[in-house]
């Protein structure tokens, strides 16, 4: 089989490594509007939370069965590239200044409402918090999901990169923006190429193809300190946003990417980078962090813990997450070409099940063997 990717993003790069897996035979052609690296992708704005739990809330059922499934996945995936560390399965903790307290606990019934065990949210006192994280001492209170996980986004389109590159069965045609798709066909202005199938994972980039595909803006800050060490995603309840900390231990991407200077940083004087996130806007504007965005960032940073208040910004992020009108990820499947898309807040999430998915149904699974 020679297949191409239109999109180099998350779902591409998962669903490149999973080919390879399936089909020792076949070989990949990538064509990306932007760099290899993949720093245009949602998927490199992403903290990567892996919160089945947390975001049902606010979400359809079948994020957990597709969640649950995806962090089976993700290790396999992650070795596969050489990432050992990358993804952590610490479960995240959930707090509230004390005026959201009733907020938080209304949310907490809300997931309970949604979730099948009992187990997957448990209360934590003050003893439970400290002996958890002694840096959260000061929270009184909280709630623990301990099934939950982080992926290094980074550090996997990164490491993906590298492998990809090692291997003579991948092409990368970078700096290459596919005009449209059609079976078999890739179309760049006036030429189109030819291949045994086509696969559109496009992100926001597939909108002249999803009349009703739209842009959400995130903003993202990633700081680093010194003075304060949490280990694992914290959320803290906001009015406006679903807000979180996620820590990135030294923050070293391993390669060199742009924000090597910050790596270097984070190594030297030992250094935690921590990732804030994320807004939500409803716009497709990917200019940069807002004044009032940083604001709510940054003062649910320092109410999470007051040491924040000496952190260094290294680094901020603006992208948009690709969604559907009802916010659930898509598959469209004919002879010659796949799409998959809208992943929204949860391409980290769901993009292992969801490809696993688009690979195994449809007409995908019945023709991938017939040669045109
Ligand atoms: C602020 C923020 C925080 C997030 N946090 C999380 C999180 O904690 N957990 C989680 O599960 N998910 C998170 N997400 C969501 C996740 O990043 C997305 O769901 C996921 O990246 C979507 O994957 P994708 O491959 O469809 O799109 P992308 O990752 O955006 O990849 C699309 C790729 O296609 C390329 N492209 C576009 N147009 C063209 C074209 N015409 N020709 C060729 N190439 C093209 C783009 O350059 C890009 O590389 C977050 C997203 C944002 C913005």
């Amino acid at each position: 089989m020679k297949i191409a990717i239109a999109g180099a993003g998350l779902a591409g790069r998962v669903l490149a490594l999973e080919l390879l897996r399936q089909d020792p035979e076949c070989t990949i052609t990538f064509f990306e509007k932007g760099s290899r690296e993949g720093t245009d992708a949602a998927g490199f704005t992403a903290a990567g939370m892996l919160a089945p739990y947390a975001e049902l809330e606010t979400a359809e059922s079948i994020l957990l069965p597709l969640g649950r499934r995806s962090m089976v996945l993700w290790p396999e995936l992650l070795r596969e590239v050489g990432l050992y560390d990358g993804q952590q399965q610490k479960g995240t903790i959930i707090t509230a200044h004390a005026q959201d307290w009733g907020d938080l606990e209304h949310f907490i019934a809300r997931l309970r409402h949604k979730i099948d065990t009992t187990d997957a949210i448990r209360p934590l006192n003050r003893t439970d918090m400290t002996t958890l994280e002694p840096d959260l001492a000061l929270h009184h209170r909280g709630y623990y999901l301990p099934e939950e996980g982080v992926i290094d986004a980074q550090r996997f389109m990164a490491f993906s990169v590298t492998y990809f590159d090692r291997t003579d069965r991948v092409t990368f045609r970078e700096h290459t923006p596919v005009e449209r798709l059609t079976p078999r066909h890739v179309h760049l202005g006036e030429k189109r190429e030819k291949f045994d199938w086509v696969f559109d994972t496009r992100g926001l980039g597939a909108q002249e193809h999803f009349s009703d595909l739209r842009g959400v803006r995130g903003e993202l800050i990633w700081v680093e300190s010194n003075d304060i060490d949490i280990t694992r995603p914290v959320r803290l309840m906001h009015p406006r946003y679903r807000l979180y900390i996620v820590p990135r231990g030294n923050g070293c991407s391993g390669i060199d990417l742009a924000y090597c200077e910050g790596c270097q940083l984070a190594q030297t004087v030992g250094y935690k980078r921590y990732i804030v996130g994320a807004t939500e806007i409803e716009s497709e504007d990917t200019s940069d962090l807002s004044v009032r965005s940083a604001l709510e960032l940054l003062s649910a940073l320092y109410a999470v813990h007051p040491a924040f208040g000496e952190a260094r910004i290294v680094h901020t992020e603006t992208n948009c997450r690709p969604a559907f009108g009802d916010n659930l990820p898509r598959i469209e499947n004919q002879p010659g070409l796949t799409r998959i898309n809208g992943l929204y807040r949860h391409g980290y999430l769901l993009a292992p099940a969801w490809i696993e998915e688009a690979l195994r149904s449809g007409i995908w699974a019945r023709q991938h063997q017939e040669k045109p």
